[in-house]
């Protein structure tokens, strides 16, 4: 055999043996793809667990609700973590005061109540002949609780056997329509009855939307013709409360009209409508997203000036680094806030505590 006859020979066989070899090596790959997806897919499955859980949580054995605010405050702690572990040890100096003074101005606190605060706390220091930086936290707590405690009644009004009506206003996207299903479980479980008003006539999409809570939890919707009068709606509401012997008239509310509708006009004829009924106007609740911080201040102000709100339920305090902005409200509203919005489930409902979120909060 000569070079040219070897190398044809080695040729012809490495051929052959490729030949054998691909598709085993082809059907190898194909199992590693296949394990591979399988895997991803085992992985997101796993993922979506925390997702499946937290939707279908178990309330608490004594009512409807987590009870545990510090577990549900989620972002909202997140300026305060590692505020002890930072002061510990250290001397009580402008150091310490100022790394205080910001994490209340990262919770969102605002400028003018973080001074009130860091006063009082400052006072409560000198009071107690502090000289560590390590016992500013609890300080600051009772401050919170303190400044907190002093904004008035926070429960809301009901009388059973005759109608109330509460009216949730606020802009779109807030939380409005959730939580009047949270509030209708509430009720529901403390043995009221409830009816919705979906007197947001001006978006199909919030009737249908309060439509479907209706239905989950077993509570009527009365709702009028797209672009109809709301405070229309709100009086029938009323009406049928009164007739059928209801408790709670839950009124949900346009957040944004078509131009050339004053939105506050609309809502003011609403409660002058549902006031129709004597007594029946029991709370106007001003629903405020707290991812929105001190920016929702000023649509916050713009609706207590214009409707006589008696409360304030901020939501999605799960979900936001700017649980400080609870003391900016009450400050500069003069308004309690009276619950908070801690998911988005109907049981993500907590009674706001000033000592439980100052505990929840810096604790
Ligand atoms: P509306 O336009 O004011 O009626 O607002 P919706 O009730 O439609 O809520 C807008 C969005 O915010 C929805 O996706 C809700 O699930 C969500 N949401 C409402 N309240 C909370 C809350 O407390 N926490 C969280 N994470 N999401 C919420």
């Amino acid at each position: 055999m000569d070079t040219t006859e070897s190398i044809i020979f080695v040729s012809i066989f490495a051929l052959a043996a490729l030949l054998i070899a691909l598709p085993r090596m082809l059907s190898r790959r194909e199992r590693r793809r296949r394990d591979a997806v399988a895997g991803s897919e085992s992985v997101s499955d796993a993922d979506a667990e925390p997702a499946v859980s937290a939707v279908t949580e178990v309330p608490d054995a004594d009512g409807p609700g987590p009870r545990r605010l510090r577990d549900r405050l989620g972002k909202s702690r997140a300026p305060f973590v590692g505020l002890r572990g930072r002061l510990k040890a250290r001397q009580l100096d402008d150091e310490a005061w100022d790394d205080l003074e910001e994490t209340l101005l990262l919770a969102d606190v605002g400028v003018a109540t973080a001074t009130r605060l860091l006063d009082g706390v400052r006072d409560r220091a000198r009071a107690q002949g502090l000289s560590g930086a390590d016992g500013l936290p609890a300080l600051l707590q009772a401050e919170i609780a303190g400044q907190l405690e002093d904004h008035g009644d926070r429960t809301l009004c009901l009388d059973a056997g005759r109608p109330n009506a509460w009216i949730l206003v606020g802009v779109n996207g807030v939380g409005k329509t959730t939580t009047a299903a949270k509030l209708a479980t509430r009720e529901l479980a403390r043995g009221h009855s409830v009816l919705f008003a979906a007197a947001d006539t001006f978006r199909a999409a919030a009737a249908d939307q309060l439509a479907v809570w209706g239905a989950k939890i077993g509570v009527d919707v009365i709702r009028g013709q797209e672009g109809g009068d709301p405070g229309a709606v709100a009086f029938d509401a009323v009406q049928a409360a009164g007739a059928r012997g209801i408790d709670l008239v839950l009124v949900d509310t346009a957040g944004r009209l078509h131009t050339k509708v004053n939105l506050m006009e609309e809502l003011k004829k609403i409660s002058r409508v549902v006031e129709r009924t004597p007594g029946a106007l029991r709370e106007v609740l001003l629903v405020l997203d707290a991812t929105t911080g001190q920016n929702g201040l000023a649509q916050a102000r713009e609706f207590a000036v214009a409707v006589g709100v008696t409360g304030v339920v901020l939501t999605k305090l799960d979900g936001s680094a700017k649980g400080g902005v609870v003391l900016a409200i009450e400050s500069e509203l003069g308004v309690p806030v009276k619950l908070v919005g801690v998911g988005e489930t109907d049981a993500d409902l907590v009674d706001f505590d000033p000592v439980e979120f100052a505990a929840a909060l810096v604790g």
